[in-house]
């Protein structure tokens, strides 16, 4: 990604005057406005000159996602990422360079220039749409034709309405072996891309594919950019496998998919709550009744890229489900991941054996909302199921209880939330004995502050990780020093090489300005992110995004400079000097020994100048940035 980011950054720079055939990549990002892009999806204020929001590549409760409408850049300090509108879509939504400057030409009415080759080869990604598209319809077909009476009956019985079906493309897969292979075959997809879909499978004697659904319900799954990305199958027969999905592919990740997403954004934003349901079934069904705010998990574990997409929409969400059922289990221990995003969970209970689909059927939308009105808290909810598991237990039983209860509440991160629980607890357990609530009170504190100083003790058992490798300060301040002022650039690019520079990425940056300076070319950041590689590109923009760093005052660039180039004989010395200690470095004929000796005096006069009080606290330096390069 990063080369195909760098040829196209490059050969818009060298072909300006083509543009009659088609527009550049610079002629894209600069008719692109990277707010109202990133807008669609996060939600960002404006704060000073910057917008900022909740990351949507991380949960987070406090924005640390940074959109800067000058720079044309984005970055996020949590996560420390960014870089311009084209990364942003390619991390978003899985493209490609070109994928992303295609999206944004297309945006932006204009056409992109394309090398013939390049304009051939379609991304997988497209074909895989294409072909999905292609069996939405064919299924579809089968549902309204003469073979999909029985289908029709069926959904019919299950309460589903011709909207419903048609808003959702509902469709048939025949009980036949070959009908769509034959069907995409015949319009002209290679079986390779048909078999890379999913949709067929190659057979393991004799050659040829056969269909991977048959005799199902069919449900396209849609995402956000409103493509057919994979099928759910509901058998109409006696399959054991009730339910069968598409196997993921470069389109179609679970942990990354909701479905009826694209159904439910606009409802979930208005009603400013999600209801998050298990089956294709209950969630059409729910839609049906005007929770058009429902999605569903695909049969896997939440993820917090899950959590992310509906964290962007709402800060409530609502599960239903079949109490008995696994997927309730599993919800329940993904709570963490809502919990850590500040996303609300609540527990639609419904009675024993029915599913929001069954319920809804039974009892109607009214008896659904109002369930929703009482829905506990998920860690409530859990409470009261384990006071409910050992209702009625002896004395000793129900000790145990509290043992389960215990990594539960010592789970809550907000000490009044926990008091909270651990009196509602207490209260369920005592039931009318309320003399011993605060006894019972008293008891399960005890327990949980003992659990959370084991769990302090493991940490620090437990050996640190080891830290991220982070540019050194010195260097990331002389490279936004240069990104900011020309004048400093020039007078940094005398004193310093791209060797002076440990990280990778900021060695990148300074090779690129440098190449600009040689060409004579104006350097802007907005251009320079265009020509890195993605991590260099998030580099920049995190420099952009720095306090502009006061480099009027000539001391302040020549103070940068020395302490770059210090950490740099520094780390040698350093090297060096574990390299004698194991009794490397004895022969004085060796140029590292004299190296060795030379930055040895270097460092004694430092740590003499120092002694003396004549060497500037480093803080006194850096005074023009905050403590990390931000506020
Ligand atoms: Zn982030």
């Amino acid at each position: 990604m990063g080369d195909a980011a760098r040829t196209s950054g490059r050969s818009s720079d060298s072909s300006p005057g083509s543009s009659s055939v088609g527009c550049t990549v610079d002629d894209v990002r600069e008719r692109t406005d990277i707010v109202e892009v990133i807008s669609q999806y996060v939600a960002l204020k404006r704060a000073g000159k910057t917008h900022k929001g909740l990351c949507p590549f991380h949960a987070e409760q406090a924005p640390s996602f940074t959109v800067d409408p000058h720079k044309q850049l984005w970055y996020c300090f949590g996560c420390q990422i960014g870089g311009n509108v084209f990364h942003f879509l390619m991390r978003i939504e899985g493209l490609t360079f070109n994928e992303a400057a295609e999206r944004l030409a297309r945006r932006a009415g204009l056409v992109l220039q394309r090398a013939p080759a390049q304009a051939q080869r379609q991304s997988e990604r497209d074909v895989l749409a294409k072909v999905n598209l292609a069996a939405a319809r064919f299924y579809r077909e089968q549902l309204t034709g003469p073979g999909g009476a029985a289908a029709r009956a069926y959904l019919c019985e299950r309460g589903l309405a011709q909207a419903t079906i048609q808003r959702f493309g509902i469709g048939l897969a025949p009980d036949e072996w070959e009908t769509l292979y034959r069907h995409l075959h015949e319009g002209g997809y290679a079986a390779e891309a048909i078999t890379k879909s999913g949709l067929a499978v190659p057979r393991a004697e004799g050659g040829g594919c056969y269909d991977r659904f048959r005799n199902r319900i069919m449900f396209p799954i849609i995402d956000i950019q409103r493509r057919v990305i994979g099928f759910g199958g509901r058998t109409l027969g006696d399959d054991p496998a009730k339910y069968v999905n598409s196997p993921e592919s470069a389109l179609f990740v679970k942990g990354r998919t909701l479905y009826a997403l694209p159904e439910a954004v606009r409802s979930m934003q208005e009603k400013g709550r999600a209801v998050l349901v298990e089956g294709y079934f209950d969630c059409v069904v729910a839609h049906e009744h005007g929770f058009t705010e429902t999605v569903a998990t695909l049969g896997t574990a939440l993820t917090s890229e899950h959590v992310a997409l509906l964290r962007r929409r709402t800060d409530r969400v609502y599960v239903a489900f079949d109490a008995d059922s696994a997927g309730a289990a599993a919800t329940v221990r993904s709570w963490p991941l809502f919990d850590d995003a500040g996303v609300e969970v609540r527990v639609i209970a419904l009675p024993r054996g029915l599913d929001p689909d069954s319920f809804l059927r039974e009892h109607g939308a009214e008896a659904l909302e109002e369930r929703l009105g009482q829905a506990p808290t998920m860690i409530d909810w859990q409470l009261r199921a384990l006071v409910a598991e050992y209702e009625g237990r002896d004395e000793e039983a129900r000790l145990r209880m509290i043992e389960e209860a215990v990594p539960l509440l010592s789970g809550i991160a907000g000490a009044v939330a926990r008091a909270h629980y651990v009196k509602r607890l207490a209260e369920y357990w005592c039931g009318p004995r309320i003399e011993r609530v605060s006894i019972i009170e008293e008891a399960l504190h005890q327990e949980i502050r003992r659990a959370h100083s084991a769990g302090r003790k493991r940490e620090q058992d437990s050996p640190l990780p080891p830290a991220a490798p982070s540019a050194d300060r010195a260097e990331r301040e002389l490279l936004a020093a240069m990104l900011q002022n020309r004048q400093a650039a020039e007078r940094i690019v005398e004193s310093v090489s791209p060797q002076d520079f440990t990280d990778p990425n900021c060695r990148e940056i300074f090779e690129r300005v440098l190449e600009r300076f040689d060409q004579d070319v104006t350097v802007t950041v907005e251009s320079l992110v265009a020509d890195l590689s993605p991590d260099a590109a998030a580099r920049a923009a995190e420099l952009a995004m720095m306090d502009t760093v006061d480099v009027e005052g000539s001391r302040v660039v020549s103070d940068l400079v020395d302490r770059m180039q210090e950490a740099g004989w520094r780390r040698r010395y350093e090297e060096l000097r574990k390299r004698q200690q194991t009794g490397e470095l004895l022969d004085p004929q060796d140029p590292a020994f004299r190296e060795y000796y030379e930055l040895r005096r270097r460092h004694a006069a430092a740590v003499g100048r120092r002694a003396v009080g004549d060497d500037r606290a480093p803080e006194a330096v850096t005074g023009a940035a905050g403590e990390d390069g931000r506020r």
